[in-house]
């Protein structure tokens, strides 16, 4: 199960939607997509705990993305926490905090690690390039695929022995007698949620190819059609319905959207003349995604 917290479903000048920041759970990994200003109070006020973020994975520099970073790890560390953070994000991602701890006088408590991707035993979070007016990068969180043997089949053929079963999930050939089972014949494969972010975006054909398949795409959707998106490094609500039916992912969240809309049901009655599952989350609602 993957949770989506849509903490701040804005973008650019401050509106009353909240600047950019989602969070995905999954279990006790949570990573924060972006960190717009307020995101830490925002969190704070709804019982979400900054402390159990492990990743942060900042898309690009521009300050509705970035600038609740530096005072979201200063409270990390007045809570005094211990467990390493991870960042993913732009090399001026470091300097930002850097320069921040320096003129405050400050010293987190705790280590932080920059790295270009993050990988455990259950998860995978990896960049993409997206199309902005500065270097920006998209975000795809997947679960790893599970293989499990086919207990049906083992209990069906009265293989019970569990040396063999083993190396079936090892995904060794066994001799049986005169047999040779092959492991593809007794493994299941089940495959995992995948969420996609793109941050902010204009169309392209790499964040298509990306996002493929997804079960849940956030998407750039500032504008209406009204006006030139592409020209500020932006998509509208239309294009990132095309991105998501090309793309067939299964649901798209219209998100980073700009503050001269407030009428969700008009962005999603444009959306959804493209492409069907679209929706327009509110600030603080949440999606949940379960394995089918
Ligand atoms: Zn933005
Ligand atoms: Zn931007």
């Amino acid at each position: 199960m993957i949770e989506t917290f849509f903490l701040g479903t804005g973008g650019g000048a401050p509106s009353k939607r909240r600047l950019p920041a989602y969070l995905f759970r999954r279990g006790a990994f949570n990573v924060l997509m972006d960190c717009g200003e307020g995101t830490q109070i925002t969190m704070i006020n709804h019982s979400l705990s900054i402390m159990a973020i492990k990743v942060v994975a900042i898309t690009h520099m521009h300050a509705d993305h970035v600038m609740g970073l530096p005072a979201m790890v200063q409270t990390m560390s007045m809570y005094n926490r211990s467990e390493k953070l991870y960042i993913i994000g732009p090399s001026k991602v470091q300097e930002l905090l850097k320069a921040t701890f320096e003129l405050t006088h400050f010293y987190p408590t705790f280590r932080i690690e920059y790295v270009s991707e993050y990988e455990d035993k259950e998860v995978r979070l990896t960049p993409f390039p997206t199309k902005h007016v500065i270097p920006s990068q998209g975000y795809i969180l997947e679960e790893k695929e599970r293989v499990n043997v086919d207990k049906e089949r083992l209990e069906r053929e009265g293989i019970r022995d569990w040396r063999v079963i083993r190396q079936l999930k090892e995904g060794k050939e066994v001799k049986l007698g005169d047999k040779v089972l092959k492991p593809e014949d007794y493994l299941i494969k089940k495959r995992g949620l995948k969420v996609a972010y793109t941050g902010d975006t204009s169309y392209s054909d790499r964040v298509v190819e990306a996002v493929k398949g997804a079960d849940l795409l956030l998407h750039d959707s500032t504008f209406l059609d009204d006006v030139n998106a592409e020209e500020y490094g932006h998509s509208t609500v239309s294009v990132a319905a095309e991105v998501a039916k090309r793309a067939e992912v299964k649901r798209l969240a219209l998100v980073h959207i700009s503050g001269r809309y407030e009428d969700n049901e008009e962005l999603e009655r444009v959306a959804r003349k493209t492409f069907k599952w679209s929706f327009a989350p509110k600030d603080l609602s949440y999606y949940v995604l379960r394995q089918g």
